[in-house]
């Protein structure tokens, strides 16, 4: 049988006592509720290190996934493919400015 502290009083009662015979405080109770707000703490430091890894590892793919995306755009203006529709994007430029100017002169 230990002896545990009086959470009240301070005194010396034993760990199956459930009130102090000192102060009457409950012994048990009052030592129960302040272990589970321990785990409740623990419990939130594990969460909060859970969603801090979790957004860790999305971010992480994220940017991976940008730089992948970003790698592909590159290699694709490189190629052939890539500067022959960029060459045609600028040829569409073209007609579309011709375009509106022939608006602009019929308009006036
Ligand atoms: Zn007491």
């Amino acid at each position: 049988m230990a002896m545990i502290n009086c959470p009240e009083c301070g005194k010396e009662i034993s760990d199956k006592a459930k009130v102090c015979p000192s102060c009457g405080a409950p012994a048990k109770s009052v030592q129960e509720k302040s272990k589970k707000r321990k785990d409740i703490v623990v419990f939130a430091v594990i969460i909060v290190v859970f969603i801090a890894a979790v957004a860790a590892c999305i971010g992480g793919a994220y940017l991976h996934e940008m730089k992948v995306q970003e790698q592909y755009r590159q290699n694709f203006r490189n190629s052939e493919n890539g500067r022959a529709l960029t060459s045609m994007h600028e040829e569409v430029e073209k007609s579309r400015e011709s375009i509106s100017k022939i608006r602009d002169e019929l308009g006036s």
